[in-house]
């Protein structure tokens, strides 16, 4: 089975505490979860491989490093792409591939109705976004077609995650580690998470 890794890092977790309250409003919600997406990606990128570079101080010439692979985010839409702006902060040249999938709220199945991916997926190291991994079917379909785009070095983060997304993830994908802030209780009759922090994409945009 393909690993969790939650990362309970105190800053994460204050942050988290903000975007659960319901009182956060809209612009506090979108900046406090941009800058949580960044302080998880520092984290889960610990292990990206470095290329050996040469670089001109003021003073004299030394060695440093450079990430030795190109890295793609493909954002679950909607709100995904708010993550993407927070991972964008500190992988600025990353490419980005857009998936969108709608939930029917009767069934909770996924429907496709757009995918844009980069071309350099192969060669890649890939972070699919989403805040929310509820009953994982988004997660799982989005990763499918990465890896139909011949994506090989995968990982999924998202912020909040329930433990029926997670198992139903890892029995598609148990080479894709996942990454979240919390595991949180159960999912309720209509696909949301308990406690949880209500509707992401909601909350961002004003719907
Ligand atoms: N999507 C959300 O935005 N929130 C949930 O709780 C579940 C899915």
């Amino acid at each position: 089975m393909g690993s969790v890794t939650v990362i309970r890092h105190p800053l994460i977790q204050a942050k988290l505490t903000k975007l659960r309250d319901k009182r956060t409003d809209r612009l506090l919600f979108r900046q406090i979860l941009e800058e949580l997406t960044a302080f998880l990606v520092y984290e889960i990128t610990r292990d990206f491989p470095l290329r050996e570079v040469e670089v001109e101080t003021p003073l004299e010439r030394t060695k440093g490093g450079e990430l030795a692979k190109p890295v793609v985010l493909v954002a679950i839409m909607r709100a995904g792409i708010v993550m993407t702006d927070g991972v964008l902060r500190l992988i600025p040249n990353a490419r980005v591939g857009h998936i969108g999938i709608w939930r029917d709220p009767e069934s909770l199945k996924p429907n496709l109705y757009y995918r844009k991916l980069p071309k350099n997926l192969p060669q890649a190291l890939t972070i699919v976004v989403d805040p929310m991994l509820a009953t994982g079917g988004s997660a799982a379909l989005a990763v499918r077609l990465v890896k139909e785009a011949g994506a090989r070095d995968i990982r999924f983060l998202c912020l909040v995650a329930a433990p029926e997304g997670i198992e139903a993830f890892r029995k598609e994908h148990p080479d894709v580690p996942i990454y979240t802030a919390a595991v949180d209780r159960e999912l309720n009759d209509h696909g949301y998470i308990l406690p949880g922090l209500g509707d992401a994409g909601d909350r961002l945009f004003g719907t």
